[in-house]
């Protein structure tokens, strides 16, 4: 038996380390318990001899002047301000994300153009939207949402947009102005506004920066590494202690965990009651792969991100770090990343390293044609539990398991996956800050 901390937390990832940052500005006494060897969950960056890549396309959203401040703090001179267009990728052809009049205007055929007007005259402004698809449509019409929307989120979430939540769209569906659109169409006035979407804040060396000033901040000793919660024993309205890697127990005066929400209601010993479990059934996380690949060229193309809705890639998006920070590769060389989402039980989670080049490869040929000797270095990772996916009606029986732990008077919850909602980093440290704070008032 260990002796106990006054907190534990669960988990290394940004939650858990922003929460443990937080603790110790108001001097308690925490350890975090991490299952891998490593901090910063899936917001990590990996690095190949002089390639750096992030676990998946991340930026940091100036979202909140408190916490901007603290990320400041942190990472000074190595935050850097960034301004990188994002596109789409569609039939050949690149679109500005988010979709731009002038854009749309220059690329589209007059055919498509009129429909997408027509489409605009039938939104009602007023028409409520029960799903992402009904969302998706009002707010752009059925010929753009079908072309650039519909098809990628449905590649994303594995859902038929009908069944998923407008929460997927983060309220970034800004629609377009059918005046503006119709000068623009007509007159060729571009009216377009900055492009705001492609400024960001990024840290020189990748997103993992983050999670790594805060581990050199909170002091690397509070972490205790390759301790995974294999349990959760609980009595009465307490957690009284936790179970790591099946053999040791230790006493627990506060537990603040950040496992995936389903995990978590797996490892409770006294199991939660059997209709708990069933919900818990329902709700699905979205796992990643990612397709490395080292380059012997200079550049790929000068976007921070590709989108690609079309079911013939087998990737959503492609990414390439050096347009963020020219510090992620080596000088006349890059590095990009392409995203395959999907669940644990299809195939492709499953797929070998080679299968995966091979189906990857090819369709990236097609984006721009490259030879096989350009490769310097091909990898493959799995990240689980990226994405919760939002369905129709998630809120309730998310709402019904968090409510289950909210019993526990020793627990709190923070965490993307701990609280099953489409967190930010920015979110995780408000989140961890607020936990402290409630912790510190009781
Ligand atoms: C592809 C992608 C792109 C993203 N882009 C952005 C972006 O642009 N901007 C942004 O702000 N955010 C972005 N995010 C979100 C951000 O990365 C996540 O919100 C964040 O990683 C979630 O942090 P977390 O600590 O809640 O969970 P995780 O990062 O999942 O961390 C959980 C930690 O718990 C550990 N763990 C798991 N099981 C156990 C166990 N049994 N015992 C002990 N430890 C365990 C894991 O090893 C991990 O370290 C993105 C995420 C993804 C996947």
């Amino acid at each position: 038996m260990m002796t106990a901390a006054d907190i534990h937390i669960l988990g290394g990832g940004p939650a858990g380390l922003a929460t443990g940052y937080f603790a110790k500005k108001q001097h308690l006494d925490f350890v975090i318990f991490e299952a891998s060897d490593q901090v910063g969950g899936n917001c990590r960056t990996l690095q190949l001899d002089g390639f750096r890549f992030d676990t998946g396309a991340h930026r940091f959203h100036d979202k909140d002047p408190e916490v901007t401040a603290e990320v400041k703090l942190l990472l000074g001179d190595d935050l850097l301000r960034v301004d990188a267009p994002s596109e789409i990728y569609y039939e050949e052809k690149y679109y500005r994300f988010p979709l731009s009049l002038s854009d749309l205007v220059d690329k589209l055929e007059t055919k498509t153009l009129l429909r997408i007007v027509l489409d605009k005259l039938r939104i009602s402004n007023r028409k409520q939207t029960n799903n992402f698809k009904e969302l998706a449509v009002n707010t752009y019409g059925k010929t753009l949402a079908e072309r650039f929307l519909l098809n990628y989120s449905e590649k994303l979430w594995g859902q038929p947009t009908d069944q998923l939540s407008t929460a997927i769209s983060g309220n970034r569906l800004k629609g377009l102005n059918l005046r503006s659109f119709l000068r623009s169409a007509v007159f060729g006035t571009p009216q377009n506004p900055p492009h705001l979407d492609g400024s960001f804040y990024y840290p020189k060396y990748g997103i993992g920066t983050i999670p790594d000033r805060l581990c050199e901040s909170i002091g690397n000793d509070r972490i205790q590494y390759n301790h995974s919660v294999s349990r959760i024993i609980h009595k009465g309205d307490r957690i009284d202690r936790v179970v790591l890697n099946d053999d040791r127990t230790v006493d627990v005066n506060i537990v603040i965990n950040t496992l995936p929400l389903t995990l978590s209601l797996r490892f409770l010993e006294p199991a939660p009651p059997p209709e708990l479990r069933s919900i818990a059934n329902t709700i699905k996380y979205r796992h990643l792969i990612l397709c490395v690949y080292c380059l012997n060229r200079d550049s790929f193309s000068s976007n921070a991100s590709v989108y690609f809705p079309d079911a013939e890639f087998p990737f959503t998006r492609l990414y390439e770090p050096k347009n963020r920070s020219r510090s992620m590769a080596p000088e006349g060389q890059t590095v990009i990343v392409l995203e395959i989402p999907c669940f644990r039980e299809n195939a492709v989670w499953n797929m070998s390293d080679n299968a995966l080049q091979d189906a990857t490869w090819q369709a990236l040929c097609r984006v721009k044609p490259l030879a096989l000797d350009e490769i310097i270095h091909y990898r493959t990772y799995r990240l689980p539990f990226a994405y919760p996916v939002l369905e129709v009606g998630y809120e309730d029986n998310v709402k019904q398991l968090l409510d289950y732990f909210e019993q526990f008077e020793n627990l709190y919850l923070t965490g993307r996956s701990s609280l099953f909602r489409y967190l930010h980093l920015h979110d995780l440290f408000k989140s961890g800050k607020d936990v402290i704070e409630q912790i510190v008032r009781v």
